[in-house]
């Protein structure tokens, strides 16, 4: 059983691409694209690596996006088969990314070679956003791109992200969002004293119970047909000397929001700190946005999409906005429709990650015929 998308997968597999690095991935991509007649922009920031490769003159641009780094492997005597040496086992193909997401990346690579081997007049451009930095800090991949590409004044209209949406098989599930997620570290001060003179302290967990109780029970929102209501969980509470006679001086509290389209980060800061207020602590906040929510509910990517899969695999598919953030999060935000893409995710980031070796012509087909919508 061989085909090129199988043997590019393999050859993605060899390089050992650990997060932040790339190994020569990109290049084995780039000169395929370049074959194509693709103009290569290849862009490192810092120490990460990153290409914008794009197809055609004018017209909107529909882009594949994705990874070439993979998450470590962890101890390798674990894995059946060692994780960088691609293994074909009873139809499944195992190694480090298979699924996660370099077979993906070979699939948008000979779809887009089978989409050009019929020289087709383009109503648009085809371009690649590719980083190796997506399971990393993802400071310097994505969002430098994206910020490389509003320099140009260049435009992204449609983007497929390759990663491993699918839940048993291939297509069934496609991800159009994405929950926002806001952290926060709180630190209330009070004043530190003996439990037994009370009168000359100030108990910051007595103050701050309050406010946690209403925190934990406020309705954010409802949610809406595609995203649950918005949570608020608290993950850390840490407080006091250890001593059983000391009132502390200081809680510090760590919590954070997933939160839904119907709500800004802006306003569930605003709110947070309108309930503290309300109790009169004496606090700090230090704010992290990791990630805004996003989602593209209808339109013609989601649409090509679904009848793509339907055309290929038939098989109906599921939207779904699920699961944690992804780089779509900064692709987003200019305006393009978001769509995520990709083989099934049962074993990624894990030992003994595979892929079912067919499903990986199946998503180039796929992808072929998305080009064949949009494009032509
Ligand atoms: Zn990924």
């Amino acid at each position: 059983m061989s085909s090129p998308t199988l043997e590019l997968t393999c050859d993605l597999i060899r390089r050992q691409s650990v997060t932040p690095d790339d190994e020569g991935c990109q290049l084995l991509m780039t000169k395929r694209l370049s074959a194509l007649g693709f103009k290569i922009h290849h862009l490192r920031f810092e120490d990460v690596d990153n290409f914008w490769a794009i197809y055609g003159d004018s017209g909107p641009i529909f882009a594949f996006a994705g990874h070439t780094d993979v998450v470590p492997t962890g101890d390798s005597e674990q894995w059946s088969s060692p994780p960088f040496e691609p293994t074909l086992k009873d139809g499944m193909l195992y190694g480090r990314g298979t699924a996660d997401m370099k077979g993906s990346l070979a699939a948008m690579i000979t779809a887009c070679e089978n989409f050009l081997a019929d020289k087709p007049i383009l109503s648009g451009r085809i371009a690649f956003l590719i980083t190796s930095d997506e399971e990393g800090i993802a400071k310097n991949g994505t969002v430098k791109v994206v910020e490389w590409l509003e320099q140009r004044e260049e435009k992204i209209k449609w983007c497929l992200v390759g990663e491993p949406s699918s839940s048993k098989s291939v297509g069934d599930v496609i991800k159009n969002g994405r929950r926002g997620s806001l952290g926060c570290e709180l630190t209330v001060k009070g004043i530190q004293g003996h439990v037994a003179y009370p009168q000359l302290a100030e108990n910051p967990i007595h103050k701050v119970a309050p406010a946690l109780a209403e925190l934990t029970s406020e309705r954010w929102d409802e949610g809406n047909a595609f995203f649950p209501a918005t949570s608020f969980q608290i993950s850390n509470f840490n407080c006091g000397t250890g001593a059983t006679n000391v009132i502390p001086g200081e809680a510090h509290i760590v919590f954070n929001f997933r939160f839904s389209t119907e709500n800004t980060a802006e306003d569930l800061m605003r709110r947070t700190e309108e309930i503290l207020n309300k109790h009169h602590l004496d606090y700090t906040t230090k704010w992290h946005l990791s990630g805004q929510p996003f989602l593209t509910s209808a339109g013609e990517l989601v649409e090509a999409a679904v009848k793509a899969i339907k055309n290929v695999a038939k098989r109906d598919t599921q939207l779904s906005t699920a699961g944690g953030t992804s780089d779509g999060r900064f692709i987003a935000p200019t305006g393009a429709q978001v769509l995520e893409l990709g083989p099934v995710n049962a074993t990624i980031h894990q030992i003994d990650e595979c892929v079912k070796a067919q499903d990986l012509d199946t998503l180039s087909d796929i992808y072929h015929q998305i080009l064949l919508k949009l494009m032509r």
